[in-house]
């Protein structure tokens, strides 16, 4: 598998994580995802929160809130607009990467696809375990 580090269209933000491999692959159809991606899902690569360091001064985060209640901090590009990295605080030590930006993305695998509940009917994701919304937890 290959490094995990990636950039947003610009360029002027740039990431890299010193994981190996993620902690998990899935995709997220929930109607935020859908705003902020501006496409069906986003397809999420968690990586330990201190795995991640990020370079560029046009990192912008918005602030949006979880179904749980608690913050989600939606990092992006400023200058270009590409979404990056989520911090979903009910979910603490990891970030989620956007799989797209990454350098190179082809070994992307998705173990599970969330919220199926508001799921695009062009979007589906064959073979991929679908929960209506979050997973149960481990
Ligand atoms: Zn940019
Ligand atoms: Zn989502």
């Amino acid at each position: 598998m290959p490094k995990i580090s990636g950039r947003c269209l610009c360029g002027s933000v740039s990431y890299t994580s010193t994981a190996d491999s993620p902690a998990m692959v899935a995709a997220c159809h929930c109607t935020h995802c859908q705003r902020q991606s501006g496409t069906a899902f986003s397809m999420n690569v968690a990586v330990p929160a201190d795995s991640l360091s990020c370079d560029g001064d046009s990192l912008a985060t918005y602030q949006d809130t979880g179904s749980s209640g608690m913050p989600v901090l939606r990092s992006f590009c400023s200058k270009c607009g590409s979404p990056l990295f989520s911090d979903v605080k009910a979910i603490p030590g990891l970030l989620f990467l956007k799989a797209a930006t990454l350098d190179d993305a082809s070994w992307v695998k998705p173990a599970a696809a969330i919220w199926g509940r508001s799921k695009q009917p062009w979007a589906s994701l064959e073979g991929v375990p679908e929960f209506a919304q979050n997973p149960p937890r481990a």
